[in-house]
C-alpha cells in the first residue's frame, strides 16, 4: 500500500500550539488506521525542510509504538 504525506498549514503563532493541535486531532482521529500520528511532524511554513518529530515513537515490540511526547523523561510507554 502507498502511502502519502499531508501537508497542512495552520494559522498558530507558535511551533507549541501547532503541537497542541497534533495531540487534539491524534485525540480525535487516532482511530483511523489510515493516520500515522506516531511519525506526525511540524514545521514553519517557510521552513518546511527543518521538520521536528511530536511524539518519541520508539518502537517498543509487539507492534506498540511510544505514545510519549518526543525527548519525554523516563521509559518509553
Ligand atoms: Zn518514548
Amino acid at each position: 500500500m502507498g502511502r502519502w504525506v499531508l501537508h497542512l498549514p495552520v494559522a498558530l503563532p507558535r511551533r507549541v500550539d501547532a503541537v497542541v493541535l497534533v495531540v487534539a486531532l491524534r485525540d480525535s482521529l487516532g482511530h483511523v488506521p489510515a493516520l500515522d500520528f506516531g511519525e506526525a511532524t511540524v514545521s514553519a511554513e517557510d521552513d518546511q525542510s527543518r521538520r521536528t518529530r511530536v511524539w518519541c515513537d520508539a518502537r517498543l515490540g509487539g507492534g506498540q509504538r511510544c505514545e510519549l511526547p518526543l525527548a519525554h523523561d523516563g521509559g518509553c510507554r
